[in-house]
């Protein structure tokens, strides 16, 4: 007997790298651009001396100018330290049922290992062969629903019409749909939280809000599901979001105009990419995201991510059944692109 024989082992998620110095980094899904002159402003700005008492409970200030932007009352908003909180603490609230928990074959890698830890029962549903959900698999007996619109890392976006009768089919699941990319050129499922009560979605201050470092991650949905969240939260860890990260994130909400640029420079670069790799000889299914999910016709995606590395350019590939393929390349600045582009123009010409 040790007090090994007592660890609770489990095998975590693997992020992606995050190596420091001169990189050209495209394989976490960060925003190239940075947060709003106004969150420097606010930080600049910000009296130290607060920092002395514990933050609000529920977010404050933060809270109250989510629900002021999203145009949803406070009680059906719970905040968290990034999406991945929120999601966890998701899991641990409404999953607690006997029958498995469905998510896509290709998807999230962090379901399955939240619901490894928490003991939760799952089953994984496969993408068909253009990595589409088929919303007809989703009626069988459940414990709950996760998907992610849009997917990651495929990039494909599920219309809401589709959603909608997975979430109208599934009354007695709750239905978790995971909007981390929603921002850049997808439709939400937000207007309808008020029409289905199993309905909670989930988004990120991640991506589309150009604040990963800052962790900030909130669900929407109907009170009962919100309360049910906080009592869970209540019960590990009461004061989860600080009084630095309220300061940034209302500073950031407050610059609209801002978050629309950058969004919309990010959905040109994209959009301007996948012309380039296509002529390249590269396929992918159509991205809503701020990420490409490519394959070469002829050349091994370990290859190009190996060789890509070594010229310092990061970008995110997964030695796992059905995507070994595929290389998710996360949308930079147009110059960092149009370095990753020139690096594999060179590359592919010399190995063909
Ligand atoms: N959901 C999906 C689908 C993601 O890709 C990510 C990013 N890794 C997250 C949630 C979590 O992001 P964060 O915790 O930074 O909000």
């Amino acid at each position: 007997m040790s007090w090994e024989d007592n660890v609770h082992k489990v095998i975590p998620y693997v992020p992606g790298e995050q190596p420091k110095g001169n990189i050209i980094k495209l394989n976490t899904n960060e925003n190239p651009y940075p947060p709003s002159p106004k969150v420097k402003a606010a930080l600049e700005s910000f009296d130290t001396d607060e920092l002395r008492l514990y933050p609000d409970v529920n977010g404050g200030e933060l809270l109250d100018k989510l629900s002021e932007v999203y145009g949803i009352d406070k009680d059906k908003i719970f905040i968290g330290v990034g999406s991945d909180d929120v999601l966890s603490v998701a899991f641990q609230t409404f999953f607690a049922g006997k029958a498995p928990i469905l998510f896509p074959d290709v998807t999230y890698s962090f379901y399955d290992v939240w619901a490894e830890l928490y003991n939760i029962p799952y089953r994984t549903i496969p993408l068909n062969e253009d990595f589409r959900i088929v919303k007809e698999d989703y009626l069988c007996a459940n414990g709950g629903i996760v998907i992610p619109n849009p997917n990651a890392p495929t990039g494909v976006e599920k219309s809401i019409e589709d959603l909608e009768y997975i979430i109208s089919s599934n009354p007695d699941s709750v239905v978790i749909i995971d909007e981390a990319y929603v921002d850049f050129g997808a439709r939400s499922v937000l207007p309808l939280i008020d029409r289905y009560d199993n309905l909670l979605v989930v988004q990120t201050f991640s991506k589309s809000f150009c604040m990963a470092g800052v962790r900030i991650g909130m669900a929407f949905g109907n009170r009962r599901l919100i309360k049910y969240m906080n009592d869970v939260k209540f019960s590990i860890n009461s004061y989860t979001i600080n009084r630095l990260t309220v300061a940034a994130g209302v500073a950031m909400l407050e610059d609209e105009d801002y978050l629309k640029e950058v969004r919309s420079k990010v959905v040109a670069t994209r959009e301007r990419v996948k012309g380039q790799l296509k002529e390249l000889g590269f396929s992918f299914p159509d991205s809503r995201t701020n990420f490409i999910f490519a394959s070469h016709e002829k050349i091994s995606a370990k290859d190009i991510f190996e060789a890509a590395k070594k010229k310092g350019i990061y970008v995110r590939w997964w030695d796992k059944l059905r995507i070994y393929d595929y290389l998710r390349i996360t949308i930079g600045t147009d110059e960092q692109m149009d370095t990753f582009i020139a690096f594999l123009r060179e590359f592919i010409n010399g190995y063909i």
